[in-house]
């Protein structure tokens, strides 16, 4: 049984629901040894922060409280999700050096600076040159940045474009990705392993397994699973199936964090 969920939202971020004492309480319920915060630091698009941006003096405040409340049922870690972008990368720096933080996710959540959400990086661009443009900006991040620790979600494009069918097959950018992989590899980072592809209907994790494959042939063996829980109920969810998964594509291990440093758990027990 996986035992720790390194991908969790809390009221922190806008779209977060539940305060980090009810995800706390409901990690403790659940026997979690261990559950990580990756709260949202994203930026706009003339890279100023956004009205609801969360203030990391508050979000620490509150983290050592509920840490120390819990401290006997459940171990908790500081961590953050940075919207990875080449234009505020150097922000993100130097607040991974100014502040405590254990576990660093980085994830690309908009593209060109264009929010994926809302569809507008999508307008005049068919599938290919959509996912070509993504994974550039992906490269780009990896080869320039140090201010994370595994890439979060690294197919996340594919929820998004709505072209029919939207499929992301690793064969049609092989010689991108395998580049992006292996810059992680040789950079000393890792990918996370993101089970939330279930509950967005894709039915399969982020990244599918054929890009996890790869990565593993590769030699990529830092690999953390996280849920990107935006409420409670949804700490852990689907992590079975993303340990057969792992097991399936060659792993033996899966990926903790202290202090930014890897270690390592056995899948198997
Ligand atoms: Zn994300
Ligand atoms: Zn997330």
């Amino acid at each position: 049984m996986i035992n720790t969920d390194y991908h969790t939202h809390t009221s922190y971020s806008i779209d977060g629901s539940d305060s980090m004492a009810a995800m706390a309480a409901k990690a403790a319920a659940l026997g979690l040894r261990q559950m990580v915060f990756t709260d949202h630091e994203d930026y706009q698009a003339d890279g100023s922060p956004f009205p609801h941006q969360m203030s990391f003096d508050k979000y620490i405040a509150e983290f050592g409280r509920v840490k120390r409340q819990y401290a006997d049922r459940v171990e908790l870690l500081l961590g953050v999700e940075f919207g990875l972008a080449p234009r505020i990368n150097h922000k993100l720096e130097s607040l991974a050096a100014r502040y405590p933080l254990e576990f660093i996710i980085g994830s690309s959540h908009d593209i060109e600076a264009k929010d994926l959400y809302n569809g507008e990086f999508f307008l005049g661009r068919d599938i290919h040159a959509a996912h070509r443009a993504y994974f550039e900006e992906v490269l780009q991040n990896v080869r320039t940045t140090d201010a994370y620790d595994v890439y979060g979600h690294i197919d996340y494009i594919v929820r998004y474009g709505g072209y029919q069918p939207n499929e992301l097959r690793y064969s049609d950018h092989a010689d991108i990705i395998d580049e992006i992989l292996r810059e992680l590899i040789a950079r000393g980072k890792g990918l996370e392993l993101n089970t939330s592809g279930y509950r967005y209907g894709l039915n399969c994790t982020h990244p599918q397994p054929d890009i996890l494959k790869r990565y593993r042939q590769l030699g990529g063996e830092i690999i953390t699973i996280g849920s990107d829980a935006h409420r409670a109920l949804d700490i852990c969810a689907n992590f079975e199936e993303a340990r057969l998964l792992l097991l399936q594509t060659g792993f033996k291990a899966y990926t903790l964090f202290r202090n930014r440093r890897p270690y390592w758990a056995d899948l198997e027990s």
